[in-house]
């Protein structure tokens, strides 16, 4: 990966990781590669988790409870399941240090505002983010420095918050930037419907298409992984994505994801009865115009233009959310 940021003097002095799973590790390795931050502390629930992280080196200390791992830090990010942020927000209140920035990693953010929100307290900056990056796998051992390189994160700050809180967003934008993504400042409501249609209803499609052909009983299980280079294979990597996550994913953005299955339904049905009717030119004036898109995806770098995701390259990792 191209070094993109040579600097290594810390731009903030104590950071917080709550939560050491993919994310939370992704970050810690991320701060280390540029020293941005004079000292890392990470709480996780379990002490295999703790034990790991401890043993990798990546953090400078290691708490088994969130106030401990928050107290004095000038930069808190919560990087658990969207479900559990309310709680998390509640218990690391009172340990908050005046001044500090509360922030998340969550793949939603409408929810994540109406759980957090209540609980941070006055003088507490929350600046809910989402960096939409990530692959399909989860825990520890998960993480890498460049998780984040070229990658959009997008924060959605809260409104009408004053001079203090702006310069508080500035701050965190400049973290991102340093961290390796590109920052983009949006509405919580927006993010969660343009997320719902490139990320949760694709997740939502290739969990179900996997479990349809698990349930199939005219083709056999050995046929469908024996043959899944048709497709199907592409499809089985995102279904293996954190049952946890995506189920706090669907829970928390329902009105979003609903909206654009409804839509995505409709389109089904016009492709159902292109087919019926042999409508060739409906089908082939999609297929190109869908083409254009995955072109457009490539020429915006956030996708590799090697054939099969190139795979025959030994590429180790696959952009996500
Ligand atoms: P992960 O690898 O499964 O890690 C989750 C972490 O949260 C673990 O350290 C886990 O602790 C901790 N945790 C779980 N339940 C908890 C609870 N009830 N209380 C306290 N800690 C708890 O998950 P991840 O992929 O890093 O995802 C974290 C967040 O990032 C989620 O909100 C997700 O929406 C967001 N996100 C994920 C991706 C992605 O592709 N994965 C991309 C962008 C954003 P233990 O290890 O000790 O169990």
């Amino acid at each position: 990966m191209q070094d993109i940021f040579p600097d290594t003097s810390p731009i903030v002095d104590r950071v917080a990781l709550i939560g050491l799973g993919l994310i939370g590790t992704s970050l810690a390795r991320a701060m280390r590669r540029r020293g941005l931050a004079a000292h890392i502390a990470g709480y996780a629930q379990s002490q295999k988790t703790r034990d790991a992280v401890a043993e990798m080196g990546i953090v400078d200390s290691v708490y088994d409870t969130m106030q401990n791992a928050v107290r004095d830090a000038d930069l808190v990010i919560l990087c658990v399941p969207v479900g559990v942020l309310g709680a998390v927000a509640q218990e690391i209140a009172p340990a908050l240090k005046p001044g500090a920035i509360v922030s998340d990693v969550g793949s939603v953010k409408k929810a994540v505002i109406e759980s957090v929100g209540p609980y941070v307290p006055e003088g507490v900056h929350f600046i809910p983010a989402h960096p939409i990056a990530g692959t399909e796998h989860s825990g520890p051992f998960s993480g890498f420095a460049e998780l984040f390189d070229e990658r959009w994160c997008v924060l959605t700050p809260l409104e009408g918050m004053g001079q203090a809180y702006a310069e508080a967003v500035d701050r965190l934008t400049h973290f991102w930037s340093a961290c390796g993504a590109h920052v983009e400042i949006m509405e919580a409501k927006h993010h969660d419907l343009v997320l719902a249609i490139t990320s949760h209803v694709p997740h939502l499609i290739a969990y179900n298409i996997v479990g349809t052909a698990a349930d199939l009983e005219d083709v056999t299980r050995s046929e469908v992984i024996k043959y899944s280079a048709g497709g199907f294979r592409d499809f089985t990597r995102i279904a293996a994505s954190d049952p946890t996550m995506w189920r706090d994913v669907f829970l928390n953005n329902s009105e979003a994801v609903l909206e654009m299955l409804a839509r995505f339904s409709e389109d089904l049905t016009a492709l159902q009865r292109a087919i019926r009717w042999k409508d060739a030119d409906a089908l082939y004036n999609l297929f190109s115009r869908t083409r254009e898109i995955r072109r457009s995806i490539i020429e915006a770098g956030q996708e590799t233009p090697e054939p099969d995701f190139g795979r025959s390259h030994g590429s180790e990792h696959e952009a996500d959310d």
